[in-house]
């Protein structure tokens, strides 16, 4: 599968999802947003979203610590959202101190507001937060979500709704760093209670204490379950 949208470098090689890999610190320009195609597949790249706050209580700097850790030790590339603010540049840094490999994708708005982390292995450059989070999803075998703000939260629940649909089959899993997710959990509990969703819509997601167990699930293949139709929502049918 090629890309759809202009990319301004040629003769690159291309990963599964058919899109070019750019050589160390260079820069792809896209201008439209790129297809997925979901490919089970080993896991090679994890892609995180996280907290860009610094305001923030050891125990999650903690987390995003240890998560740069597995992911390096583990020879797992890092997929992000570039930044150097918050958990993201925590993990960032982290994961490069022993020598793993980071690709982060960003927009040119944030880019301008100085929060680049500039020693990526690669970046890519885009020109909407839309973009962004499909080109994240598709650089990722997998993805970890660990707390964060409105952001990350809207990554989360848009990256379940798009396996929930169909769109793509990479396993999820949140990282529930000192109870943090708990009132979004209740909250999802509450959806089903309340008939707003099925309970097998918990199965789009595992949950998880520490970055660690994180990565032995995800290496051992669980969360690769495909969703059925006893998740979607009421009224809807999947086509087959
Ligand atoms: P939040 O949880 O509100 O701090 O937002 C963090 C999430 O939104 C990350 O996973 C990023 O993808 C994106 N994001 C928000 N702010 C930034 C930033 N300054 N630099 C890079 N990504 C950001």
């Amino acid at each position: 599968m090629g890309v759809t949208g202009v990319v301004r470098r040629t003769g690159l090689p291309r990963d599964k999802c058919g899109i070019p890999i750019a050589p160390a610190s260079s820069v792809i320009h896209t201008r439209t947003p790129v297809p997925c195609r979901a490919v089970p597949t080993p896991i090679e790249s994890i892609t995180v979203f996280c907290s860009s706050s610094d305001r923030l209580a050891p125990a999650y700097r903690a987390a995003a610590e240890e998560l740069g850790d597995c992911l390096s030790q583990e020879g797992l590339t890092l997929v992000y959202g570039a930044g150097s603010v918050g958990l993201m540049g925590v993990l960032a840094r982290s994961t490069q101190r022993k020598g793993g490999r980071i690709i982060g994708v960003i927009t040119q708005r944030l880019i301008d507001a100085e929060q680049l982390h500039t020693r990526c292995d690669e970046t890519i450059v885009v020109d909407t937060m839309r973009e962004r989070k499909l080109l994240m999803e598709s650089r990722g075998d997998a993805i970890i979500v660990l707390p964060g703000g409105w952001g990350t939260i809207e990554e989360f629940f848009e990256i379940t709704v798009r396996r929930l649909v169909g769109e793509h089959t990479k396993p999820i899993v949140m990282v529930n760093t000192a109870g943090y997710f708990d009132p979004m959990l209740a909250m999802i509990d509450h959806m089903i209670e309340e008939g707003f969703a099925k309970a097998a819509m918990r199965s789009l997601f595992l949950v998880c204490e520490k970055p660690a167990e994180a990565i032995e699930a995800l290496l051992r293949g669980d969360g690769r379950m495909q969703p059925d139709d006893s998740m979607m929502p009421s009224g809807v049918a999947r086509e087959a």
